[in-house]
């Protein structure tokens, strides 16, 4: 059977939904002719999207009828994956799983959930079933190869690790971005679909846009003004930008100072960082510093904002912190045109006074001891985890959407690592890197086989926004709560053939449960009278509606007319607008003192680390990543029409360097780092600083044992073979992925002529 001709809900109709690739949300309008897609563009009346798309929403098309996409389950036979039926891949798992934690008990089974989770309601709302059912604290994802130190310091100065501010960017008159590429990667932390227009936007009405990155990104060539930092320094600028603004009296901190403990901590803490005692670690100059610190406290409104470059380093989370303190000390904290936060939908009204504040720490790695941050241990540490002997060795994995192969440090040794699993279970479309290790295969439906509802990404939207999208194709197989749920039963000892309407029912109730708790819109409600009341059709749709009827903006069952229902989504398919973003304090406060805590001891005393860096920065060259718009991560290198063209998996290299190493464009590099070495094409470019390298990350598919044939054919050369997973940032626990001291050196032409790729990892050449 063509799967791209899997059964069309109408044969000849327009659909309009929202694109789940990325963060930006964008409305997609989707055209099916004949039982096909026939065209996927952007959809004008998105009332957040307003017709953006960027070229990877119109794939959707190509992923829908990938041939190399899994439409039944495969289990592991004699070393080779064979299609079974839904009941033979449950058996298979309840008779591989269920001996190990017999024997070895929870905690030697580990999960790890990948970034596509957070782009699915089902997976995100399910996700907490599957992990109560395995019944381990093993808990890993790829938030801690990206955003932890977001969470970590928005959980310390906030009390709530969810509640981060967002760039108020259709309103702000000054934006200091650092360490972030929308031009590249549409945004990220801070949901805005066509964020490059919306920047343009700023500088058309006067504005300013200033972005400081080791590289001369697209982003940077459309700002006002780009400072070149050197990577990782990113904490110890901010710190110095604080220290201008007490040295120079320039501080107020506004409406938010009403809510606000700790500023004259900070004050002390930033005392060392002065522009000039920075410099020579952040390579700008003190004069610039203190203009921008000037610029960023007359400005009428300002917003300063960091993102991947910032959080993938050793000081990620004081970096974090120190946007947020830079913010807050001029007066732009939950203010329009300033730093605020989303209000989603599905969550209740806001209510003051002190919540249960956060911690970290409450558990902590069996060998290196890393402290868990949001019941979350440090995916870095994953590998030792398997790897060492002794009571609570992990020995069974499930994956969720996710490639660790590919997307967490030092790959050489998680590969074997996943390879020496005693049982290894994905939940994944493809055979990849990751999966290739895996003992059963479960593939999800096509994102265009299932509704789709952004319940992460409207809680850090530059609007307020609401839009639920519809299936366009039946689905094949079953839907992702199915296999979750059959997945949780099996590891729960309820058997492979239990009925997943068991887990449906409790994900349900504890929705309605907490809608009438005291104090909430529902309050006293009975649950099966709202329950009955629900119209959804798919189990994730149906408590999906539980949580919005239920939430701020609701109809609360009937009780709030024109609230948000099923049928008002239903009737609004390009969306509802809630409106901008309004001030959230002090209801957002989760903190024990239902106060901001500027100076938490964990940050407090993690500056003095920062502080002796300074004095001892490592003079090597250094590699960072890169985004292109046309990669996502590395789960679309199989759609041709992305990887077609100019090989983009090329080094970087500043034209003096590339002199001083003996580089030309276009040859080869060895890359060798404490971890590992490769060898990739040379990019000789000025737009990247001397003594910075950058390679994009989510390549290398070029591993036996993978269904991937258009990646195959362009495999690039992973860059996680470069990083160390012994270096993290500790008050996160997120991998270092940017900023890793390398050597590159030439790799001969006659030797580059052996090989027909245009890159090969060095360690399967030696
Ligand atoms: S920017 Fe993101 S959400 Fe928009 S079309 Fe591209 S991949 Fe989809």
């Amino acid at each position: 059977m063509d799967h791209n001709d899997s059964i069309p809900i109408s044969d000849h109709s327009l659909h309009y939904r929202t694109c789940p690739l990325c963060e930006a949300t964008c409305g997609l309008e989707v055209a099916v002719e004949d039982g096909k897609v026939a065209r996927i563009r952007g959809d004008r009346d998105d009332v957040f999207s307003h017709g953006f798309i960027c070229p990877k929403g119109s794939t959707l098309k190509q992923l829908h009828g990938d041939p190399d996409r899994l439409h039944s389950p495969l289990v592991k036979r004699d070393g080779r994956h064979v299609e079974v039926s839904w009941d033979e891949a449950f058996a298979e798992i309840e008779r591989l799983l269920l001996p190990v934690i017999e024997e070895h008990g929870r905690e030697s089974v580990a999960i790890y959930q990948g970034n596509p989770t957070v782009h699915n309601h089902a997976l995100t709302i399910y996700g907490r079933a599957l992990i109560s059912a395995l019944g381990t604290h093993n808990i890993y994802s790829a938030g801690t190869v990206d955003q932890m130190p977001r969470h970590a310091s928005s959980g310390f100065l906030y009390g709530d690790p969810l509640a981060f501010p967002v760039p108020d960017i259709d309103r702000t008159d000054y934006l200091l971005m650092l360490g972030a590429n929308p031009y590249e990667s549409n945004g990220s932390l801070a949901t805005a679909p066509d964020f490059p227009g919306r920047l343009q936007a700023i500088r058309q009405r006067g504005g300013r846009l200033v972005v400081v990155d080791p590289r001369r990104t697209k982003t940077a060539k459309a700002a006002d003004e780009h400072l070149t930092i050197r990577p990782g320094s990113d904490a110890a600028w901010l710190a110095a930008l604080a220290h201008v603004l007490f040295d120079g009296d320039l501080v107020d901190t506004g409406a938010a100072g009403e809510h606000l403990d700790g500023v004259d901590d900070v004050r002390r803490l930033v005392a060392p960082f002065t522009p000039e005692a920075v410099e020579h670690a952040t390579w700008i100059a003190p004069e610039v510093t203190r203009r921008i610190a000037r610029e960023l406290a007359a400005a009428p409104t300002a917003a300063v904002y960091g993102r991947i470059g910032t959080n993938t380093v050793p000081f990620g989370t004081l970096a974090s912190w120190l946007t947020d303190v830079v913010t807050i000390l001029t007066g732009n904290l939950d203010r329009p045109g300033g730093m605020m936060w989303a209000h989603p939908a599905h969550l209740p009204p806001r209510r003051t006074g002190p919540g249960r504040g956060f911690v970290t720490g409450r558990r902590r790695t069996r060998v290196s001891g890393h402290p868990e941050v949001k019941g979350e241990f440090p995916v870095a540490a994953l590998p030792e985890e398997i790897e060492t002997p002794g009571p609570g060795q992990i020995r069974a994995l499930v994956t969720v959407a996710g490639n660790p192969a590919r997307s967490i440090p030092d790959s050489d040794r998680t590969e074997a690592a996943l390879a020496s699993l005693d049982v290894m279970v994905s939940v994944d479309p493809y055979l990849n890197e990751t999966t290739r290790h895996a003992d059963v295969i479960l593939p999800p439906p096509s994102a265009l086989s299932r509704s789709h509802y952004d319940l992460a990404f409207y809680g850090q939207a530059v609007r307020n926004i609401a839009n639920y999208s519809p299936p366009v194709f039946d689905p094949h197989g079953p839907l992702e709560e199915d296999i979750i749920a059959r997945l949780a039963l099996v590891a729960s000892g309820q058997g492979a053939g239990g009925d997943p309407h068991l887990i449906h029912d409790v994900m349900l109730d504890t929705v309605l449960q907490a809608a009438v708790k005291p104090g909430r819109p529902l309050e006293g409600a009975d649950i099966a009278d709202l329950r009955a009341q629900l119209s959804a059709r798919s189990p994730a749709d149906r408590t999906l509606e539980a949580m919005l009827r239920s939430g701020w903006a609701g109809d609360h069952f009937g009780a709030t007319p024109g609230g948000l229902s099923m049928e008002l989504l239903d009737a609004n398919p390009h969306g509802i607008d809630l409106g901008p973003l309004t001030p959230q304090l002090p209801g957002l406060l989760r903190t024990t003192s239902g106060r901001i805590e500027l100076a938490p001891t964990p940050l407090a005393e993690d500056v003095e680390r920062l502080r002796v860096w300074l004095d001892d920065v490592p003079d090597r060259p250094v590699l960072v990543g890169r985004r292109h718009v046309r990669s996502n991560n590395s789960w679309m290198h199989n759609v041709d029409v992305l990887v077609k063209g100019r090989e983009r998996c090329t080094l970087q290299v500043h034209p003096a360097d590339a002199e001083a190493w003996g580089l030309i464009d276009g040859g080869q590099a060895r890359i060798t780092s404490a971890a590992g070495s490769i060898i990739a094409p040379v990019e000789v470019t000025d737009d990247i600083a001397r003594s910075v390298v950058s390679l994009p990350h989510g390549w290398g598919h070029d591993a036996p044992g993978t269904r991937l044939n258009i990646a195959g054919r362009r495999p690039g050369v992973n860059s996680n073979v470069l990083t160390d997973g012994s270096i993290i940032d500790p008050l996160s626990g997120n991998a270092v992925l940017n900023g890793i001291p390398v050597e590159v050196t030439p790799v001969p032409a006659s030797r580059a002529a052996t090989t027909d790729m245009t890159s090969q990892r060095e360690s399967e050449t030696a």
